[in-house]
Formats: structure tokens, C-alpha cells, sequence
């Protein structure tokens, strides 16, 4: 691997504290701090991903050291280690200084056409930012996260990516389900990538320090790195940038709920500045359609986090970052015109691309109705997101819906929903023969919008009991199957949730804990 292609432009360009200090402390004025990382002497590389490692610059893997380097044992001397610092809204409350509490940053690649990605470990130790906890990660978040990030990517959604995956050959004690039962688990960490891992939160912890030269400095970093800004007058700028913001985060969640994502821990810490997937935690894809279904059981007293909610918490985090850029804008009023845009904006996107998943011409008047119609029987019936959609594309006129759509149900359809379910199906017929489209477009559009294959929480479950046996079948063909989700290969994967599952801890219950 090119390893004396990393850079550490972001670590050049800021204010930081150059000098190594673990003690967990409030670090002002300052957005990253020097970070020496643990070593590993009984790490395992589990996994290595060469296709992302060469499409960044990073070249395969080829010798113990580029091993030693992936497994956090050696650290080239060009390389100095550090974590970045931030702050957020944790379930709508103001959370102070948080950062990089387990990750840390190697630097950057520098890749060909002055393409860049940055490179952080996570779970290789403590640093100022890990408040209590101590840096590391047990093995069944980290297979999540390593799993989820790439799937993510094939799916076709901004994300960050996974580059390897190590056993930390050492054991981790945690409260898997904060119930006051600690117990050493299997430990682990990854590399992941990201464009920048810039957060809402690195702004709003400057902000809140009063250091508005700070936030003007990451904001004009954000834009050399991913932004194409129309107008360049200092006026505009940030205006401009923040609108990109709001379009951006708007349409990753409108890919989130195109394949079924809920993400379980939408603080303002986790959302990225570029509009990325960042920090998977206790995500999960929808089995059954439930708007107010959420993975995370900390959340679950208040389903703030739930999968119909993301949309609105989007824009309250949005608005949280607006405050923190405001006196980098001199007409406050368009700031919030623009926030106030994000919903306008979301719910076109969001209706086109239901549009899509239906394999309708267009958006029309009307398809609204359509929607709602579809969305009532769903939400009655908790069928199953994804094999909704994978019958509805095999779904032909003269067949029998009930035993047609068996396949996506968790429960026997009741007289009442029968009806719903043939009165939906009656007017979306309809609907498609008035299309300017021909059947085979309408059906090549559901294909390309609609995943046949999605990674399960319960398939996760299994896949790290397995892994934590030293089986790892189902790891090997969960990333087989991830990389071509559009296409039904795997037909024995691409099934309801099994039964059983419905309350098991691990798969359709999640805690922060990781
Ligand atoms: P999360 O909910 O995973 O986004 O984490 C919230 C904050 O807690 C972040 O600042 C993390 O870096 C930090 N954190 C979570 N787990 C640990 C851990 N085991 N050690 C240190 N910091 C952690
Ligand atoms: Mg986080």
C-alpha cells in the first residue's frame, strides 16, 4: 500500500494541540488534538476491502507492514495520529464537547485527480474526547458498521465506506443491553473512509466557543473539498453552501427511506457535512413497514430517532446547524428562508422517488392520493418494505394479490385488509395504464430503485454469531450479496424476517452500546 501518499492536510491547516495528553478533557479553541493509538500484538485481520483501498490511491495490500498498519501496529513516521473535536444535540438536548472518543484519524489519501479520502480507525484506544469509555469496540458493532458502510455504498447511498476489519485480540467489557450485566465481549476495530468526516457538531462546538474565524475556516475547507458553489461573491457564499447543505442532507434521506434505513441515533454529532451516512450504530432496515419502528431501545421511550421521523429531525438538525453558521450570513432571514425550503424540497424528492419505486412515468396530480392509499395499507398491515415492492414488480393483473403477496406478510391478511390491498392494486393499475411509459421501462425503473436484497438485522445477527464461532459463511456471502442488491441472486436471503426474531436483543432490539 502507498502509505507515504498520506497526507494530513486537515491536521496542517487547523488549530490543534500538538502534543500527546490522553487525560479526557475539554479542549477549547482547538479541532483536534494528537492521539497515540494502542498497539495490537494478537490482532487478526479479518477483512480487507482491495477494491476501495485501490479506487482511493491506497494501492492492495502487500507486505506485514501494510498488515501492521491496517491492525493499528505500525504507524509510518510521516503519520501523526489525532482525533477531532465536536460537540451536539443528543436527543434534542445540548450535549457539550464530544469528539472522537474511539476514533482516530490516520490522515488523508491523496488519489488521482486530486481525489481525497480521509482514513480513520475506530476502536483503537481512548482520547481526550472518550469522556468516560475507553476507546475500543467489540466485535459484533464493529462486523455491523463494516457490513452496513459497504451495502450502504451499493445501494447507491452517500455513506462512509469500510477499508478493513481486525479482531483486536483482546476482550472488551460492556453492558450489551444496559442492564447492569457487564461481560467481556470480543474485541475489535475497522478502518473506515470518508470524504471528510466533517459533522454538524465540529461547527457547532466552534460556534458555541464564539469562534466564528473557526467555523468560517472549516466552512471554507468543507467547500474546497466537495463544494461547487455557482456564485463566489463572500456574500452568497455561505448562503450558498448552506443551501447545498439542506439539499444534500435532504436527499440522503430521501435514499434512507427509498431501501428501508433508519439510522437509531440521528444527533446532530452524527450528521455529516456533506450529506454522508456516518456512525452506524443501532441502525436497522425495515422488515415490516412501521413509521414509528425504531432499532435503538434508548430511544424508545420518545421514538424521536423512528423511521418516519427522520425527514423532521433532519431539519431540526439542520436548524441547529444554521444557528451555528449565522454570523458567517449577513441576512438572517434567508437562512431561514432556506431551512424553511427543506421541506418543500424533501417532499418533492421524497414523492419522485416513490414514484420510482412504483415504476410511474412521472409524478403526477393525483399520485398523492396513490400514495396515501398505499401507505394506509401498509401501515395496517406491516407488510415486509422491501418484498413489498420485489411482488409488486411481479405482480400481474389476473393473479390472486393475497397468496401474490403472501411472500411479504408477517401476519394472514384479514377480510378488511384484503380489500385495501385489491382496491390499492386496482387503482394502481390504473394509474400505470395511463403511462406514457412502456410496461418494460416502468418495470426496468422499479428494478434499478428497488432492492431485492437488503442486510437484515437478523442476517447481522446471525452473521456474528457465526463469526464470533470462527464460522464465517454467512459473513462471506452477506458480502457477496451486498454488492449486487438490485439483482435476486440470492434468493434464500431475500426473505422475511424469520420467526422468533420479533424480540431478540441483537437483531430487532438495539443499544448504543458497541
Ligand atoms: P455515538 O452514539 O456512537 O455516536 O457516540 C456518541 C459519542 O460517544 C461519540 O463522541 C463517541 O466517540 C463516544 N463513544 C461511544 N462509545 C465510545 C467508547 N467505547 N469509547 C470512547 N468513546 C465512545
Ligand atoms: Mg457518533
Amino acid at each position: 500500500m502507498h502509505l507515504d501518499k498520506i497526507t494530513q492536510a486537515f491536521r496542517q491547516r487547523f488549530p490543534g494541540e500538538e502534543h500527546y495528553d490522553l487525560r479526557q478533557r475539554q479542549t477549547p479553541d482547538v479541532l483536534y488534538a494528537l492521539v497515540k493509538t494502542e498497539t495490537f500484538p494478537k490482532a487478526e485481520l479479518l477483512d480487507f476491502n482491495q477494491e476501495l483501498a485501490r479506487s482511493i490511491g491506497l494501492g492492495t495490500l502487500e507486505n506485514s507492514r501494510d498488515r501492521d498498519f491496517l491492525n493499528c501496529n505500525y504507524i509510518p513516521d510521516s503519520i501523526q495520529t489525532y482525533a477531532t473535536a465536536y460537540a451536539g444535540h443528543q436527543f434534542g438536548n445540548w450535549a457539550g464537547q464530544l469528539g472522537d472518543g474511539r476514533a482516530i484519524f490516520a490522515g488523508e489519501i491523496q488519489g488521482k485527480d486530486a481525489n481525497r479520502t480521509e482514513l480513520q480507525w475506530k476502536g483503537v484506544g481512548a482520547t481526550p474526547y472518550s469522556r468516560s469509555a475507553d476507546g475500543r469496540a467489540v466485535l459484533r458493532s464493529t462486523i455491523r458498521e463494516y457490513l452496513m458502510g459497504e451495502a450502504m455504498h451499493f445501494l447507491g447511498v452517500p455513506t462512509s465506506r469500510s477499508l478493513s476489519l481486525s479482531k483486536s485480540g483482546e476482550s472488551v467489557l460492556r453492558d450489551k443491553q444496559y442492564s447492569g450485566n457487564v461481560k467481556p465481549e470480543t474485541g475489535a476495530f475497522m478502518m473506515r473512509t470518508a470524504k471528510s468526516f466533517l459533522r454538524f457538531g465540529h461547527l457547532e462546538l466552534l460556534a458555541a466557543q464564539g469562534r466564528d474565524d473557526l467555523v468560517k475556516m472549516v466552512v471554507d475547507y468543507s467547500i474546497e473539498l466537495d463544494f461547487d458553489l455557482p456564485s463566489s461573491s463572500e456574500k452568497d457564499r455561505y448562503l450558498q453552501w448552506f443551501t447545498q447543505v439542506v439539499h444534500r442532507t435532504a436527499d440522503l434521506v430521501v435514499h434512507w427511506y427509498r431501501v428501508g434505513f433508519t439510522h437509531g441515533v440521528l444527533n446532530t454529532d452524527n450528521m455529516s457535512l456533506l450529506g454522508l451516512t456516518l456512525d452506524y450504530g443501532p441502525f436497522s432496515m425495515l422488515d415490516e413497514y412501521d413509521l414509528s419502528f425504531t432499532p435503538n431501545t434508548t430511544d424508545l421511550p420518545g421514538r424521536r430517532y423512528a423511521f418516519g421521523e427522520q425527514a423532521r429531525i433532519a431539519q431540526w438538525n439542520l436548524w441547529q446547524l444554521a444557528n451555528s453558521i449565522a454570523p458567517l450570513v449577513e441576512e438572517h432571514e434567508k437562512l431561514q428562508e432556506v431551512l424553511d425550503g427543506f421541506s418543500t424540497y424533501f417532499w418533492q424528492k421524497h414523492d419522485q422517488m416513490l414514484a420510482n419505486k412504483f415504476g410511474l412515468d412521472a409524478l403526477r396530480e393525483g399520485d398523492q392520493a396513490l400514495f396515501e392509499q398505499w401507505q394506509d395499507f401498509m401501515q395496517d398491515t406491516k407488510a415486509d418494505y422491501t418484498l413489498f415492492f420485489t411482488c409488486l414488480e411481479e405482480y400481474e393483473g389476473t393473479m390472486n394479490s393475497a397468496s401474490h403477496f403472501q411472500r411479504a406478510l408477517y401476519q394472514p391478511l384479514s377480510q378488511e385488509q384484503n380489500s385495501k390491498l385489491e382496491a390499492f392494486l386496482k387503482v394502481y393499475e390504473q394509474r400505470k395504464a395511463s403511462s406514457t411509459i412502456s410496461p418494460s421501462d416502468s418495470l426496468q425503473l422499479m428494478q434499478i430503485t428497488n432492492p431485492k436484497f437488503i442486510v437484515r438485522n437478523y442476517l447481522l445477527y446471525e452473521c456474528i454469531e457465526g463469526l464470533e464461532k470462527g464460522d464465517r459463511s454467512l459473513y462471506d456471502q452477506l458480502k457477496l450479496a451486498l454488492g449486487t442488491p438490485y439483482e435476486n441472486t440470492f434468493g434464500e436471503l431475500n426473505v422475511r424476517r424469520p420467526q422468533g426474531y420479533e424480540g431478540t436483543f441483537g437483531s430487532s432490539m438495539l443499544s448504543c452500546s458497541s
